[in-house]
């Protein structure tokens, strides 16, 4: 058999493999099988390509077969546990540096953060009324004395004896002898004689000191990423200096010859370079810091050129030119550079053409170049790997769930992600599919507010079944 027949079968039979094994498994045991695969194919390529035969990928391209290297297409789930594992093992540990609390949103904290006091600092009263002993409302109503008024920001040194209260505001702290406060709403004033209406439980109305957090405990872990509820906590214990990780480099490179600059009036058959602003936003959402490369044309000096400089940053994104036509060149010119190829091609839509490797120790992710392509991959891949490298951890993807507004038919065998919006009728969330052209269409994807997935083995789901909906920006 000749030396192309044999890479024919290597595919082919790859995909017999494929089909049968559970790839998924042999990835989980060994992440190394997915890579030893690509360097296989690749091996056999370049020996091909040095004898000056054409390569099985070759051949597949001329015949007009969709189908890229067999070998190395992987599901969903064996893509993103392929990021997971290899980011991982790569324990990206970020600089740290120092910024203000105000400065802080959507960073990653670098250190624990403790208690720097008990939280609450002292008991603290919940609501406005009367704080006394609980055991003396054994029969009521029951009239008190009340000794003193204390507003929040002030106290009483005083004792509380039985038979007597103190008027107490919310967030003031309660006075020694009292154990709960009865409503403002169950009283009634009988000058400086209070009657109670209702009995209380010990403590009812009051949140114990250090009930929160004790002094000293750990408030916030190391990889906390910094929302407001975070912020408010780290203003809690006097945290205004904040160790946080240095947020990722995420070079963007749109490629193709037909893209344009936004700025620039396209031709009749030229394309605006719309995934450059939607990857930056997304880089900026997720924590990175956006390096806009340009445009790199499809020629293989320009691209090298280009790519080099992306490795500048921690991460590489591309966008474009990893399908099959004769100028894809992405995975092309990244071999040249000495990449390893973790997967090339993902069994989900959109999103099929999707690559995922390293090179000169930079993670890079070859994009497919449609837009809801780009931006619906950045959602499941790109996002949880800027997360590790920002020093957060792997962040899973969390699906809500919702009723299918109609009846919807797919094919089997892949993960689809379909632009769709969710409401809620009659307390339940509803969702419906979006009229959209495919992985192009930004205006379809623009008018939905989520994506409904649906997994490989949903072939048939009827109007009202429960079904996986992906909220963008986790
Ligand atoms: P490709 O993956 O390079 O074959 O491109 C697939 C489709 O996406 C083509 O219709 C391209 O014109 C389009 N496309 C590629 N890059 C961009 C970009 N940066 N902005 C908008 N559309 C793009
Ligand atoms: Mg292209």
């Amino acid at each position: 058999m000749g030396t192309c027949e044999e890479a024919r079968s290597f595919c082919i039979c790859a995909e017999i493999f494929l089909a049968l094994s559970p790839l998924g498994e042999r990835v989980a045991r060994d992440p190394d099988v997915l890579h030893r695969d690509a360097g296989r194919a690749f091996a056999r390529r370049r020996v091909m390509e040095v004898q000056g035969k054409q390569p099985a990928t070759a051949r597949r391209r001329v015949r007009g077969s969709r189908v890229i290297r067999a070998s190395m297409v992987v599901t969903y789930a064996q893509a993103i546990s392929v990021v997971q594992e290899r980011i991982g093992q790569a324990n990206p540990r970020p600089p740290l540096e120092t910024v203000s609390l105000e400065e802080v949103r959507g960073r990653v904290l670098a250190e624990d953060v403790v208690a720097d006091r008990d939280l609450p600092p002292f008991h603290r009263a919940i609501r406005d009324g009367y704080a006394l002993r609980a055991a003396d409302l054994s029969a009521l109503p029951a009239v008190f004395r009340c000794v003193e008024e204390v507003p929040a920001g002030q106290h009483f040194d005083g004792k509380v004896d039985p038979g007597q209260c103190v008027s107490i505001m919310t967030g003031a702290p309660l006075p020694v002898g009292a154990d709960a406060v009865v409503m403002v709403e169950h009283t009634r004033s009988l000058g400086e004689h209070i009657e109670i209406q209702r009995s209380v439980q010990r403590w009812e109305n009051v949140v114990l000191q250090g009930s929160e957090a004790v002094l000293g405990a750990c408030v916030l872990a190391r990889g906390r990423r910094l929302r407001a509820a975070e912020m408010g906590l780290l203003a809690a214990v006097g945290k205004v200096r904040v160790a946080v990780y240095r947020q990722p480099k995420v070079a963007i490179l749109p490629t193709g010859d037909e893209v344009v600059a936004v700025e620039q009036r396209p031709q009749w058959f030229q394309i605006r370079n719309s995934n450059a602003v939607t990857l930056s936003a997304q880089v900026t959402s997720a924590g990175g810091v956006p390096v806009g490369l340009g445009i790199a044309p499809d020629r293989k000096d320009a691209l090298r050129e280009m790519i080099e400089r992306g490795l500048d940053s921690d991460l590489l994104l591309l966008s474009g030119g990893v399908s099959m036509g004769k100028f894809d060149l992405v995975e092309e010119v990244l071999a040249e550079l000495g990449a390893e190829f973790f997967f090339q091609g993902a069994a989900i839509r959109p999103g099929k053409p999707l690559v995922f490797g390293r090179v000169r120790d930079r993670f890079f992710f070859g994009l497919p170049g449609n837009p809801v392509s780009t931006f619906v991959t950045f959602e499941l891949f790109v996002r949880p790997a800027i997360a590790m490298l920002g020093g957060t951890g792997f962040e899973p993807l969390v699906l809500l769930r919702a009723r299918l507004a109609k009846p919807c038919r797919q094919r089997t065998g892949l993960t689809m992600f379909m632009p769709a919006r969710v409401w809620v009728q009659n307390r339940d969330p509803v969702v419906e599919l979006v009229n959209w052209q495919g992985s192009g269409d930004l205006v379809g994807t623009a008018a939905a507010n989520c994506f409904l997935v649906i997994h490989p083995d949903q072939t048939e789901l009827a109007a009202g079944d429960w079904v996986d909906v992906m909220t963008e920006g986790q």
